[in-house]
């Protein structure tokens, strides 16, 4: 009779699945990113590479040789996106491996092309393994003489009746966003974004150098990059030498602009973004990077970053150490930071790789340790690399948060990234599509 009962007491209390479970991370601490909490002693329930459910540890029995991953003292977070990077045929084999090392499963790439939309398809068609997915936005649609002179491959606006006809033919090729670029003048700009957004196709750019400074941030909706335009507009030094302007685009500009900074003029402008719903992916680490001697001197002596030889002839001559300017612009990003976080601006962490002094994986969690010095908390910095790029995608990016039918993409730490941010980087194991790497 007391066998009758065990049996039916084992029945009750073991919940049943329907699809078969593969893998099954016992006993964890879930911060979910769903709320800012720690539920304790977890299991973590995934068939093929899907999160079928998390359920109370005492409540799952392994009945079926489902492979088990003991987590018990670890906290398992969901795995991060660089919304900010670049591929290079020459760097992919060595740098899309390193992304998933450090558990950054989705890259956006921000300059799109055949083989980047080559690579994205092969990857969704798990043919080829050993990447972070991609999503990619289109060609650099920029203006005439592009920022980028020669080397410039994307379509160039030469008038701005052009501008709706190749954004089609670029959302027509399956990028999955546009990128309006520096040069752009101020109509093509304008009435692409429209036209975009009218394709229901998000947008991503740079304040072009041709907008007047009063219009910077009149714009409805996209996504500035790299604070672009913010210390343009703020700026108190008026004329800036043209002369730069016909040589460069916008980054030295805003470089320049931040030595002299109005305060309201910028309290101005983040009210602007906040208002017109303009997202930023800041990318406070593409200016940081350089001015920690320690971090570049590791990277030149190969201590960090393997594979990365290609790129340190270039990374080399645009140096590192404190260059004044660099220090006024880094201190003029954080401010701008703060502000954006403190209006409740919708930001997303990137990092710009291959630039200089970027290590592909590495420095995305730098860049969540630069929001946390900006003001964000550890639980917020978390969000700008997994629930607000899943806010930014919509519904075909099926990650971000740890439940029930997400794609089963985890970082499993040693440490609790709550309590500090740089806990994000001591990776006990990496879980992408449901497969411990
Ligand atoms: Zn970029």
């Amino acid at each position: 009779m007391r066998k009758v009962i065990l049996i039916v007491l084992h029945f009750c209390l073991y919940a049943s699945y329907s699809q078969k479970i593969d893998l099954a991370i016992t006993n964890c601490n879930v911060i979910t990113l769903k709320e800012n909490a720690i539920l304790k002693n977890k299991t973590i329930l995934i068939s093929g590479s899907s999160i079928i459910a998390v359920v109370n540890s005492s409540s799952w029995k392994n009945s079926s040789n489902t492979t088990v991953l003991d987590a018990t003292g670890k906290y398992v977070i969901p795995a991060l996106t660089d919304m900010h990077v670049h591929l290079n045929p020459f760097m992919d084999k060595y740098s899309l491996p390193l992304f998933l090392k450090y558990g950054i499963t989705t890259v956006r790439v921000m300059a799109g092309n055949d083989q980047v939309l080559q690579k994205r398809d092969s990857i969704n068609k798990k043919l080829l393994r050993n990447s972070p997915d991609i999503y990619s936005a289109s060609e650099l649609i920029d203006g005439n003489p592009p920022s980028f002179d020669k080397d410039h491959s994307g379509p160039i606006v030469t008038s701005e009746s052009d501008i709706e006809k190749i954004i089609y033919e670029q959302i027509k090729k399956g990028y999955d966003f546009i990128k309006l670029y520096s040069r752009l003048d101020e109509n093509s700009f304008r009435k692409g974004l429209s036209y975009a957004k009218k394709q229901g196709f998000k947008v991503a750019y740079h304040i072009p150098v041709t907008l007047q400074k009063q219009h910077f941030f009149d714009i409805n909706g996209g996504e500035i990059e790299h604070l672009s335009g913010y210390s343009r507009y703020a700026s108190k030094l008026d004329s800036l030498p043209k002369k730069i302007l016909l040589k460069n685009y916008d980054v030295p500009f805003d470089e320049i602009s931040a030595k002299d900074i109005d305060f309201n003029k910028l309290n101005d402008a983040v009210r602007k973004t906040v208002a017109h719903n303009i997202w930023n992916c800041p990318t406070l680490v593409l200016f940081y990077n350089q001015t920690d001697e320690v971090f570049c001197k590791n990277i030149l002596g190969n201590k960090i970053g393997d594979g990365l030889d290609g790129l340190l002839g270039w990374w080399s001559s645009v140096g590192y150490g404190k260059k004044e300017n660099v220090m006024t612009y880094i201190d003029f990003q954080k401010k701008t930071v703060a502000l954006l976080h403190k209006n409740n601006a919708k930001i997303l962490a990137g990092t710009d790789f291959p630039n200089p002094w970027l290590v592909p994986g590495l420095s995305l969690h730098q860049e969540l340790e630069r929001m946390v010095d900006a003001g964000l908390t550890n639980y917020e910095a978390l969000k700008t690399a997994t629930v607000n790029p899943a806010e930014w995608f919509g519904k075909n990016y099926n990650k971000g948060t740890v439940e029930k039918n997400k794609q089963a993409d985890l970082l499993i730490l040693n440490e609790n990234p709550l309590l500090d941010i740089k806990n994000t980087q001591k990776i006990h194991k990496v879980v992408y599509k449901g497969e411990v790497q």
